[in-house]
């Protein structure tokens, strides 16, 4: 039978070029969406042009309800679940002091509270069938902060954190837990940015490029492939961060 990975935050921006990835691998893809149903709409139906089926599912990874539904959603279909990318989140551009503690509930709630909730739903199956890959998506702000993102930076730190943590745990089970923590990447998330400020980005890279969702897309496909790697934060960032 063919593996079953659930995507969240499957819409637009990287998650929906990990769909689309792993999909085209034969892959049987569950991509995950909270607001944008018309865009999960949109590419469910460009794939199935190319003979590739998948599901799309409504949920708010910030509620167990939600979460909860769209894990039972697969089992019931499916009965497996091989896969895991939690990579939904939402990112804040303030100064420390004016974030409310609205602002920090929510960020927390969708970035990292959503990492716990997913996934300790998500390996009740996987820990029954002794496999499963688990990715997180963090962010280099998590490695080396972002000044003006805090509590995204605390939340993306959080995840990695999560991430080495649950490997030791999880590896005698074999699933493996690994995170992909990207640099900044052509996505709506950085749609505030100017010309300019992407001009300075890009000099300051190595690599003098903006990341695509396509090169998260490729690490993924590789992670999913292999067997001996885990409790690893790899950063995908054409070389901002070095360490
Ligand atoms: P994006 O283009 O803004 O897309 C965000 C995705 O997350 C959308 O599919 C959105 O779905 C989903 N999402 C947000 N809140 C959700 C919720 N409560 N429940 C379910 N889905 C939710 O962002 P992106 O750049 O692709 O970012 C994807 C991941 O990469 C995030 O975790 C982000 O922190 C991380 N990252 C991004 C960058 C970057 O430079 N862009 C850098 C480092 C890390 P709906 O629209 O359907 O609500």
């Amino acid at each position: 039978m063919n593996k079953i990975a659930i995507v969240t935050g499957g819409s637009r921006g990287i998650g929906r070029a990990i769909v689309e990835s792993l999909a085209g691998k034969g892959i049987k893809v569950i991509a995950n969406y909270n607001k944008s149903e018309e865009k999960a709409n949109e590419l469910k139906e460009k794939l199935a042009k190319e003979n590739i089926i998948i599901d799309i599912f409504k949920a708010d990874v910030s509620k167990r309800a939600d979460v909860k539904e769209m894990i039972d959603f697969v089992i019931n279909k499916y009965g497996k679940i091989d896969i895991l990318i939690n990579n939904a989140g939402i990112s804040q551009e303030k100064m420390f002091q004016d974030i409310t503690d609205e602002d920090w509930d929510e960020i927390i709630k969708v970035n990292l509270y959503s990492v716990f909730s997913v996934t300790q739903e998500v390996i009740k199956n996987m820990l029954k069938n002794k496999e499963g890959c688990i990715i997180n998506i963090s962010s280099i702000y998590g490695i080396n902060g972002g000044s003006c993102a805090v509590t995204y930076s605390a939340t993306k730190a959080g995840i990695d954190g999560m991430t080495k943590a649950l490997a030791k745990e999880l590896g005698p089970s074999n699933i493996r837990v690994n995170s992909i923590a990207p640099g900044c990447m052509d996505t709506d998330m950085n749609s505030y940015l100017t010309e300019q400020e992407w001009e300075e980005i890009k000099n300051e890279t190595p690599l003098q490029k903006i990341g695509k969702g396509i090169d998260i897309a490729k690490c993924v496909e590789w992670l999913v492939e292999d067997n001996f790697t885990t409790g690893q934060v790899i950063s995908i960032n054409g070389g901002l961060v070095i360490t």
